[in-house]
Formats: C-alpha cells, structure tokens, sequence
C-alpha cells in the first residue's frame, strides 16, 4: 500500500483503509504520522484564526517542505508552532503536532462551520486547537532581539545558530540548519543576527520564562539545549568549553531549571563534564541506527567520531546519567532515503526496531522524529524523495512501544509532567513524532481535565468569522 492515494482513491479513502488495517493502533497516531509525512496547509481562515497564536520558530530546522521564498501569504511569520488534533467524527484523544508546510498536502487546516478543523478531500476529520501566545514572547532585549528567539516555545534555546559540519563532506544529509539560518536571514523577518546568543542573553530570557510561569501558577520551564557542532573551536573554546559555560550559567539562574542538553557523543569524561555543569539528561542524537546508512546520512559524525564510539559513548553515558536519561533522535523515515536506504518496508523497519531493542535493554531512550523531506537538504538535492511509506511508520511506532512496554522499568514514564505555560507539551506527546502519543493513549495516561487545558490555553476556535473569499 502506498503512503499518497492514487488515481480513483482519495486520501479520506487511504486513511480509512489504515485504519482498517491497523485496528490495534490508535487512529491520532496514524493521522499525526501521515501529516508529519506529507506535510500540511492551511486556508486564509485558518491563518486569519492564527492570530494571537503561538508562531512558527525556524528555531533550528525549518521543518518545511517547501522553501521560505516560496510563501506567498507571509505564512511563515503567521503559522503556529505547532497546533493540537483532536475530537471530530471519530472523537480523536488530543495530539500535538508540529507544524510542517506543503501546499501539496492532502491535509489542509480550515474554518468550515465557523471551527477551526483538519480536512482532507473536503471532509472534516478533525478538530483543531492553536496555543496562544505566552506572555514572555511580547518581551525584547535592549537591541531589539525578541526574547522568543532567544527560547523558543519557553522550552528551545539554540545556542549557535549553525553547524560546523559544513558541505557535502561533514552535513547530515536530512539537515537544514545552515539552509535554514541563511533563508531567515534573506526573509528579513527575524531579527536575530548573530550566529551565537551570549550567556547573559540566554540567562536573562530563561529568567523571564521561569517568571512568567510563576505569575500563571504553572509548572516552572525545563529548558532544552542545542546547536551546531563545533569541530574545532569557536570563540577560542571547544564544543565542551564552549557549551558547558551555558549549562553552568542556566543551571545557576533563577529556577535551577532542568536542563536537557543535544551534543554529538563523547567519551564517558565529557559526559561527566555537562553533567557537572548542569546538564540532567542529554540527547546525543544519532540519527540513524544502520551503520552503513548511518555513514552515508551522516558523514560528519561518522569521519570524526564513528558509528561503534557513538553507541559505546551513548552507553557509557547511561552510567553517568542514570538510565532513561541518555535519549538520542532518530530521523524515522531516513532507512528508506533514496538512493541507498532499505527497499523494502520490512528491512527497514527491522533495521531501526534491533535499535530499539538494543538501546531500551540498556537503559537509552531512542527518539524517533519523522523525517520531513526539507527541500534544501542534500537528500532532497541529490535524488527525487518520495514519501516514505506510512506502513513504515506505523510499524515502526508499533515495535517501538512494543520495546518500550518490555522495558518501562528502566525508561521515562509517560503521563507524569504538569502543565507549563504551553500545557499541551507537558501533557501530550513530543510534536515531531508519534511515540509519546502512543504510549499516553494505549496506557490511558492523559489527565482527565486534558481538553479543558488545552481549551483554555487555545486561540479562539468557534463562532469564528469566514472570510468570503476562497481558502
Ligand atoms: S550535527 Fe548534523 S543534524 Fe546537527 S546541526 Fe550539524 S549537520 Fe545538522
């Protein structure tokens, strides 16, 4: 079965025959992986209804599946962040979702009936739900900077805004980080210039954040660290140096928060290192399982550091972290890039599924993020991607809780965090993939006030006015 409808077949139709055939998994998880995969669109009334929302970062990738300069509606300074599925014809369990533009998408965001829905084919498939705005993003620093670009989503704070694995030779080959800063940069709708946010920046947003939500009564910001790898040196410090003055610094701000730090592995030393300086748990994202795919997707890592030290490095760090807290990302949907991924389904979902395995047994928390077919990312230049199958996503989500059920103990429990300034990222799974969703669905983990949460916490989303014109 294919992942796009074809002739004679409407994808209302090929959804439907997914849930037919996968009765045991949850409809929101199939829906959700399928709008990560094909990306999504929304209608003048839909980006008229965004207003006041919480808007799209290009934090770090652009997550689009279409070119900045190709917007013809100001779209990416109007689109949410990410924005909630939920309820409709089949009473869906809330899924958050980040937002990924196409304009060939099958999916489309609409006002149909004055509410704020999903369609696709003309029928309405779900409802849908735009967070509002935290208070902190209407703040700036003396240059002008939004406090927003300095953390993002009161969660996401890119430290450097680009990557040293530089060309062909060193980039991963799914990633825009690079792309991306240099497409912000020529829209001139963002403001930040500089490639590097300094300490006192970072600390005085997070700050802010941390106040914010002590005016609101909620639970106080963890924050997650990222950006580019440094190979040699920046600002005359490694990418140890550089980037444990920043865990040290936040670590030692107002709210002591909880820090989650993505850097390449390291031996068990350095890892000792950011934990001295505040990290709590670290995504040492690996991207791939496979080894050989592993060193065509990321040639970067595999020359400088090697796939048999990432996954030592990766175990020696469960030492010092404690287990559940070593959590790399997978970009799911990289095993089947063209032209030397799997050919078939089965290999690669067998191929990532013995990586759940290995990994979950030992205490690491593998992160499958849906690949998103950017178009300016060597993978897309170099050969014609077509969407990869969604039965590889589904059973991959499958074998992944599966794993994840077998070895809970020693994993992070789903279904325990209390709602933040953004509730539906406390309380629903991860946006760019399907696997906390599963697991809070099939273990029933959602609190019982969930959608009034995220209710409150929305743009408005009925008795809204259509606009006459075509969407
Ligand atoms: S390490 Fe790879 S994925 Fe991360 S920013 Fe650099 S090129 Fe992108």
């Amino acid at each position: 079965m294919a992942n796009v409808a074809v002739a004679n077949e409407s994808n209302f139709d090929l959804l439907e025959s997914y849930f037919k055939k996968y009765p045991d998994v949850p409809k929101e998880t199939t829906i959700k992986q399928h709008l990560l995969s094909l990306g999504h669109w929304f209608s003048d009334a839909a980006l008229n209804a965004a207003e006041g929302a919480l808007v799209k970062s290009y934090r770090l990738f652009s997550y689009d599946l279409i070119p900045m300069s190709a917007f013809k509606r100001n779209e990416h300074r109007r689109v949410p962040e990410h924005f909630v599925v939920m309820g409709g014809p089949y009473n869906l369990a809330p899924v958050a979702i980040q937002t990924s533009l196409s304009p060939d998408s099958p999916y489309l965001i609409d006002v149909v009936d004055g509410r704020l829905v999903l369609t696709t084919d003309g029928h309405v498939i779900a409802d849908i739900r735009f967070p509002k705005t935290p208070t902190y993003y209407a703040g700036s620093l003396p240059d002008g900077t939004p406090y927003h670009e300095i953390v993002a989503f009161a969660t996401f704070i890119t430290i450097f805004r680009n990557c040293q694995y530089w060309g062909a030779k060193e980039e991963c080959k799914f990633c825009d980080i690079n792309e991306n800063a240099r497409q912000m940069k020529l829209s001139r709708d963002f403001t930040l210039k500089a490639p590097v946010k300094s300490v006192a920046d970072v600390v005085k947003v997070a700050e802010a954040v941390t106040a914010d939500a002590d005016k609101h009564n909620v639970a106080r910001p963890g924050f997650l660290v990222s950006g580019g790898t440094i190979t040699k040196t920046l600002h005359g410090k490694t990418e140890t140096e550089f980037y444990g003055e920043y865990l040290r610094a936040l670590k030692a701000s107002n709210g002591k928060p909880r820090i989650t730090f993505e850097v390449n592995a390291r031996p068990r030393e350095d890892m000792q290192f950011y934990k001295d300086a505040g990290a709590d748990a670290i995504h040492l994202n690996m991207e791939c399982w496979d080894r050989k795919l592993f060193e065509w997707i990321n040639p970067g890592k595999a020359n400088r550091i090697g796939w048999d030290n990432w996954v030592r490095w990766m175990c020696d760090a469960v030492e010092v972290f404690g287990t559940g807290l070593v959590q790399p990302s997978y970009v799911a949907g990289v095993e089947m890039a063209r032209p030397h991924g799997f050919n078939s389904i089965a290999e690669a979902v067998k191929s990532t599924s013995d990586g759940f395995e290995f990994l979950m047994s030992r205490g690491i928390f593998p992160r499958p993020q849906q690949w998103r077919r950017e178009p300016a990312t060597a993978l897309v230049k170099e050969a014609e991607q077509p969407p990869v199958p969604l039965d590889f996503y589904i059973l991959l989500i499958r074998n992944w809780y599966e794993t994840y059920d077998k070895h809970r103990a020693i994993l992070p429990k789903f279904g325990t965090r209390k709602p933040g300034l953004l509730p539906e990222r406390n309380l629903l799974g991860p946006v760019h993939g399907a696997y906390g969703d599963f697991a809070l669905i099939v273990d029933k983990l959602h609190p019982a006030d969930v959608l009034d949460q995220i209710n409150r916490n929305s743009v408005p989303y009925e008795n809204l006015e259509v606009d006459a014109r075509v969407s």
